[in-house]
């Protein structure tokens, strides 16, 4: 059932030391590790917004379902446009939407009609009501230049039926539930939610409400985590703050491995730490520690616990943010939907020069802005210390740049991935 995640060499031409690994090299064997979720189950169709659609929808009718008029205004036969003896109509009836016409119109005549209104049989052309004038004797003339077939929408125009109209793997939209709905879909078939645990690990972290003492830091890395998990509509279990003890560990390891399909920590990964969690974690299942090119977050472990996927992310608050977004969110998007993640970016001008040596991936926190000229510009936050979450609050987008980027001069093009992107519902 699963796959092994593998340890991908990174290239010869990489200036960092052999054991670091490339940002797309680590997201590359995170997939490779993962088995996406099979599982399905029916929903009521308002329940399945935001889930991941498991069935195609082939459409069961034509939408719209009959011949319409797209304007307020007056149904003719459209070869009368073509006669010059005709010049006014006779008004014989009106339809609406939800009440048909019921006859047939002549050469010569023509039916008041509203937006919506099935097209009178022998109609097939509408004359907006501004370019119409009607005389005391029921009769119409028309101004302007027309054409046979205007202003009318043709049945199955927008949906045809027995046409697919959505793919499974699709997360689904508020337009993805009006279009079933316009389909009478009531219930859909979706995957099964992933389930998450999160935990942080550290002796010096603290719960709000306890009192700090020298050193001690409150826990905030279950707070950011809980957000961004939330925003990628997983079922979330929290599991709390674990101490750097062997037993405590390796007892909250096995928990969230036998409840969850994937387990993230933050904390104790970094040089001084590793060696530690990485006896549990052995012990307990085939873990990866690699030493990423990127900043910031350059240590990350990952691997399985059983058939659970296992994260271990960096303490430091800003270098939990980044490796979940560039590592966990890909992960979850797969594991839920079975299709690779594609970042979302934007080309911006920078504002800023931000100083930068080739060889690994930066993730600058910036803020993006249109000008008044439509340009989009970007501006470094300033302080970029990996414990300075300010940073990712104050910011709205990363500033991406790769592991060949030497630095940026003001007024260069560089890429940027908005933070709202940054979401899985
Ligand atoms: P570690 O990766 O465990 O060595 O932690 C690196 C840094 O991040 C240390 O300064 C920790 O105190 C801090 N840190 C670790 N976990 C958390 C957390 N859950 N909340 C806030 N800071 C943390
Ligand atoms: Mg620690």
């Amino acid at each position: 059932m699963t796959r092994q995640a593998t340890h991908p060499q990174t290239s010869c031409a990489e200036p960092e030391p052999s054991s670091t690994l490339r940002v797309t090299a680590a997201r590359e064997a995170i997939q490779a590790g993962i088995e996406p979720i099979q599982t399905i189950e029916r929903l009521a169709l308002r329940d399945a917004l935001g889930r991941v659609l498991a069935q195609q929808i082939i459409s069961p009718l034509d939408v719209p379902g009959h011949t319409n008029s797209a304007m307020d205004g007056y149904a003719i036969k459209g070869e009368d446009l073509q006669s010059s003896a005709i010049t006014n109509f006779k008004l014989i009836g009106t339809t609406v939407a939800g009440q048909p016409f019921d006859g047939q119109c002549q050469s010569g005549e023509c039916i008041r009609i509203m937006t919506g209104a099935p097209m009178p049989d022998g109609t097939d052309t509408v004359i907006m009501q501004e370019q119409a004038k009607l005389d005391e004797k029921q009769m119409v003339s028309f101004t302007s230049q027309h054409k046979q077939g205007q202003n009318v929408r043709h049945a199955g125009e927008d949906i045809a039926k027995g046409s697919s109209v959505l793919e499974p793997g699709r997360r689904l939209t508020a337009a993805d539930l009006g279009v079933m709905a316009s389909l009478g879909f009531g219930e859909v078939s979706v995957r099964r939610k992933p389930r998450v645990a999160f935990f942080s690990t550290g002796d010096e972290l603290r719960g709000i409400g306890e009192p700090l003492r020298e050193g001690d830091v409150y826990d905030s890395n279950r707070y950011s985590l809980y957000g961004m998990l939330k925003s990628c509509g997983v079922e979330l279990l929290d599991m709390g703050v674990i101490k750097d003890d062997p037993d405590a560990l390796r007892q909250a390891f096995q928990a969230a491995a036998e409840e969850a399909d994937m387990v993230i920590s933050s904390g104790g990964v970094s040089v001084g730490e590793a060696d530690y969690t990485k006896n549990i974690l052995q012990q307990l299942g085939e873990i990866h520690f690699w030493k990423i090119a990127m900043k910031p977050g350059r240590p990350l472990a990952f691997g399985e616990l059983g058939e659970t996927r296992f994260f271990g992310l960096p303490g430091n608050p800003v270098a939990v943010m980044v490796t979940f977004y560039q590592f966990v969110l890909p992960a979850i998007h797969y594991l839920a939907t079975g299709k690779p993640y594609r970042p979302f970016t934007l080309s911006a001008v920078c504002d800023d020069a931000i100083r930068k040596r080739p060889g690994r991936y930066e993730f600058i926190r910036g803020v993006f802005t249109t000008g008044e000229d439509g340009e989009l510009t970007v501006k470094s936050v300033g302080q970029q210390g990996s414990g300075i979450l300010t940073s990712m609050s104050r910011g709205n987008c990363f500033i991406l740049l790769p592991e060949s980027c030497a630095g940026v001069n003001e007024g260069e093009r560089v890429t940027i991935q908005p933070f709202s992107s940054l979401s899985l519902v």
